[in-house]
């Protein structure tokens, strides 16, 4: 027999690795809990995941076998199970965060392993290593072969154990989804009915986002970086979807699988580059002069806040601190602002959405940051999101602003897009709870601007 472990792949249907471990032999699912790993992500994510590996164990069970849940060191848990069952191999799909790398090379050095790519619909490494933009990467990855979803393992691949420990869950402070592939199955099904047809349309409309969170855009992400849905499920279901349909809702459609190979380029760029996370990707000339010390420790601690004074800045970051999660749209714009106008270091946000996201994801994550703050993949040299304009285009109405900041809820839809370009005066007047921008508008653009141009070396 052999046993397979779990990682960031916590279901059972169109999981590659448990399928392989399974397919001639008996297999034994387990699933370490390695309190060092867990301590990196937030409280929220962590309580997410063990709500998911809960559900995971039920969904063993149902099916006539169990899960293992361990504390400890990976590697020596693992060396225990095999010496204790006697298995023949460790099965497991490969993770690229440089922590889950450490651990797969000293599993490799200390069993027989055997490990597979899931995490992907094309492997990383069958493409180029570098690309010059997304473009050119998704002209390469459209090209290569998509496999289908793989079948849960027969119920009598399941060795027959039971094991009474589940992972303790930490008490969180914001609402998250219900866990597991049947929640998140349940979840698709629903954006596959009602929102896919329409996504291209609504996937940037903010007041949509406020009306139907879960069908303007799918906010399948925390499910996807859980791995509690496996990628070739989702596109294969996106595709029957998209040859089904016709004319406007094909490109609708077309638009949502399109928006997957940005998951995938991301986990292109992490596998290329393991210090995706802490160096930037690009080289500069010079380096970027970001700002440090006390006021911008001040200006950092706002933005955690959502008390910037930019009510698109606001909202967004106070959408994260209440639900672990931000629309990508005021995603860009928060991490822009926090890169640009407030030339704070992308390292530095980046590890505080580690923090609070539910859905985060070192690939997507470090690789989405470094693509805002210009030192990614962007074919822009500098690119800077000006809130006020962002605001007019997908916010108009305030809908979003208002959903998250209530201090503005009673000032026209006008006053709140323009605040940052009002005076103080007639901002006290508007809302003297809220606050005044703790930068000005141009003044931030255009220092960013120079300041990017100096490390390119066009100044
Ligand atoms: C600064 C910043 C940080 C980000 N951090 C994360 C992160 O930690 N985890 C994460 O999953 N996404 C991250 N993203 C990407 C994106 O914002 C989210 O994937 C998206 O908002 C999730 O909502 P959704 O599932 O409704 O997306 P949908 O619009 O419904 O898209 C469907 C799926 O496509 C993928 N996707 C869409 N856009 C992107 C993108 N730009 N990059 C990578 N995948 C994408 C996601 O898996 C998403 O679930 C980040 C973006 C920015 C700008």
């Amino acid at each position: 027999m052999n046993l397979f472990w779990h990682g960031r792949d916590l279901r059972v249907p169109d999981n590659r690795g448990l399928h392989l471990a399974a397919r001639d032999d008996g297999v034994v699912p387990v699933y370490v809990y390695d309190t060092d790993r867990l301590a990196s992500f937030g409280t929220r994510q962590r309580a997410f995941l063990m709500r998911g590996v809960r559900r995971l164990k039920e969904a063993y069970r149902e099916r006539g076998g169990d899960l293992l849940v361990r504390a400890g060191d990976t590697v020596d848990v693992l060396a225990d199970l095999v010496a204790e069952f006697d298995a023949s191999a460790v099965y497991y799909n490969e993770d690229y965060t440089p922590a889950r790398r450490n651990r797969q090379h000293r599993v490799e050095r200390r069993l027989d392993a055997e490990s597979v790519t899931d995490l992907t619909l094309v492997d990383p490494a069958s493409l180029d290593e570098r690309y010059e933009n997304h473009s050119r990467f998704y002209d390469d990855w459209q090209r290569q072969r998509k496999g289908p979803p793989l079948p849960a393992p027969d119920a009598d691949a399941l060795v027959d154990v039971d094991d009474g420990k589940t992972p303790p869950v930490p008490d969180v402070d914001a609402e998250l989804p219900e866990a597991g592939y049947r929640a998140a199955r349940e979840h698709y099904d629903r954006f596959l009915d009602e929102g896919i047809w329409s996504y291209n349309d609504t996937r940037d409309d903010l007041p949509a986002a406020v009306d139907r969170p879960t069908l303007a855009v799918s906010r399948l992400s925390p499910y996807l970086a859980s791995g509690m849905v496996g990628i070739r499920e989702v596109w294969r279901d996106a595709t029957e979807a998209y040859e089904a349909a016709t004319g406007r809702e094909r490109k609708n459609v077309d638009k949502y699988r399109y928006e997957l190979s940005w998951r995938e380029q991301n986990y292109h760029l992490l596998y290329h580059n393991p210090r995706l996370h802490v160096e930037n990707y690009t080289s500069f000339p010079n380096e970027i002069a970001w700002r440090d010390g006390d006021a911008a420790d001040a200006d950092f601690e706002a933005w955690t806040r959502g008390e910037t004074g930019y009510p698109l800045v606001d909202a967004g970051m106070r959408q994260l601190d209440r639900e672990g999660y931000v629309h990508n749209r005021p995603r860009q714009v928060v991490a822009s602002f926090l890169t640009k106008h407030l030339l704070i270091d992308w390292r530095r946000g980046a590890r505080y959405f580690t923090k609070q996201l539910v859905d985060h994801d070192t690939a997507s994550n470090y690789g989405n940051w470094q693509w805002v703050a210009s030192t990614g993949t962007d074919s822009v040299d500098v690119r800077i999101f000006d809130p006020v304009s962002q605001t007019a285009k997908y916010d108009d109405g305030a809908a979003f602003v208002k959903q998250y900041v209530p201090e503005l809820r009673d000032v026209a839809a006008d006053d709140v897009v323009d605040w940052p370009n009002h005076s103080d005066h007639r901002r006290e007047e508007l809302a003297p709870d809220y606050p005044h921008p703790i930068v000005g508008r141009n003044e931030g653009y255009e220092r960013a601007q120079r300041v990017f141009e100096e490390a390119l070396g066009k100044r």
